[in-house]
């Protein structure tokens, strides 16, 4: 651009004037109510420890049928204070699933523990029930079960398992708000389940997570380490946005190692919005879901997901894999192919016992969790969003047809 070129003649960004065809892999759904929420909470003048988180607090529980929420920063750091308010440190195990997003093992290496991978099931893609229960350990501390794409399979099964051995479950539920299994909703399967709230859950925060607990010495454990350790109950320093007149000094005194993972109010304001909303949200990508899988369900090429009785879904993503027999570089191919057209896909998800670090700490190797690893090789996420058009779904799907039969014809 030369010099002194005026901005307001510089090319228009793309936008409802000039829209460009990309479809991108997800895309938040954010309404004039989300909008209208923020603003009020940015006029009250009240942007932390106000009464939003609160309210978001007390939806998310009562949608996950739990007694008590606790809202925090991230799903990340939700799953890192579970993990100190249940004691767990160096020299316990967690056994967990290989294949997830990688914050649900981060969590355990977070409180110096040691992540104990078991393979998983091909239809369900959560940990195999059996497998699960023959890993356990006099070291074992607790069972961390992820509801991989928001599919609640198993999660009975893993709280008997759970029960028998007396250790507590951990529902990581980040990708599961809204689903239910055998009427029961995600969240509370587990002793504590945590929700996340990234811009592609089936609502967001923007950034933010909570936890979910029936315990309230659990749950008080956690508020108090979220807000660097300081006391809750009648001593704290905070009481309904104000200081605490009874207790000068409990701003700064900290009766444990704390953090500040705290949600900002402009973020739970968005949420209580999503949350109104949530019915209507996840009725939009059951219809999406449903389009995805009426186009694809006669491809000999693909496997679909495996939804079980009794489940209520509430979509995160829609996965779909390979056959057998297709390879890592030709899926790898095909998602090049689909983002060079405009058409998002992802590699959902590579094996966490065989990300760089966790190799070269714990010594995991190719081979350990064969189905996880052949799996994670064919998987591909496709774009997944309430605004998703069918005449979308059908130029995704036609596009993903015409790269997998380009590496077809590559094979000869
Ligand atoms: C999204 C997600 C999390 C939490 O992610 P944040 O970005 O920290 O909110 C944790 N576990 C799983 C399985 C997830 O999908």
């Amino acid at each position: 651009m030369p010099k002194g070129f005026p901005m307001s003649q510089a090319a228009p960004l793309p936008g409802p004037t000039m829209p460009h065809h990309e479809i991108p892999l997800s895309r938040p759904d954010i309404s004039e109510v989300e909008i209208d929420m923020v603003v009020e909470t940015m006029r009250s003048g009240r942007l932390a420890l106000g009464p939003m988180a609160e309210r978001f607090e007390k939806l998310v529980a009562a949608r996950a049928g739990c007694r008590f929420g606790v809202s925090v920063s991230s799903g990340t750091s939700g799953l890192h204070l579970v993990m100190r308010a249940l004691g767990i440190g160096p020299g316990d195990e967690v056994i967990t699933t290989p294949f997830s997003f990688i914050a649900s093992s981060n969590c355990i290496l977070y409180v110096g523990a040691k992540p104990v991978f078991v393979d998983i099931c091909p239809k369900t893609l959560n940990m195999d029930p059996g497998l699960l229960e023959k890993a356990i350990t006099r070291r074992t501390k607790a069972i961390l079960a992820v509801e991989t794409f928001g599919n609640p399979a198993h999660m009975d099964a893993y709280a008997s398992i759970a029960a028998r051995h007396e250790i507590p479950l951990i529902e990581d539920s980040c990708e599961a708000l809204a689903t239910s299994l055998g009427g029961r909703p995600c969240g509370s399967f587990g002793r504590v389940g945590v929700f996340g709230f990234y811009p592609n859950k089936q609502i967001t925060t923007g950034e933010g997570g909570m936890i979910v607990t029936d315990d309230e010495r659990l749950a008080d454990l956690c508020r108090s380490m979220r807000n660097q350790g300081r006391a809750i109950g009648p001593d704290q320093a905070v009481i309904d946005g104000r200081h605490n007149p009874r207790n000068v000094g409990a701003w700064l005194r900290h009766e444990r190692l704390g953090y500040n993972y705290r949600m900002p109010e402009i973020n739970a304001a968005l949420g209580v919005a999503q949350m109104r909303r949530l019915d209507e949200i996840v009725l939009k990508r059951q219809q999406v879901a449903d389009a995805y899988m009426k186009r694809l369900m006669a491809n000999p090429n693909l496997v679909l997901p495996t939804i079980c009785p009794d489940t209520l879904m509430s979509w995160f993503v829609f996965v779909v894999r390979l056959a057998t027999g297709y390879t890592a570089a030709e899926r790898d191919s095909i998602i090049a192919g689909m983002r060079n057209h405009d058409v998002g896909a992802a590699d959902y998800f590579p094996c966490i016992h065989l990300q760089p670090f966790y190799r070269e700490e714990f010594g995991y190797e190719p081979g350990m969790f064969p189905i996880a690893e052949s799996v994670s090789q064919r998987t591909i996420a496709l774009p997944f969003y309430n605004s998703l058009s069918q005449r979308e779904v059908d130029i995704v799907c036609a596009t993903l047809e015409v790269m997998i039969g380009r590496e077809n014809l590559r094979r000869g």
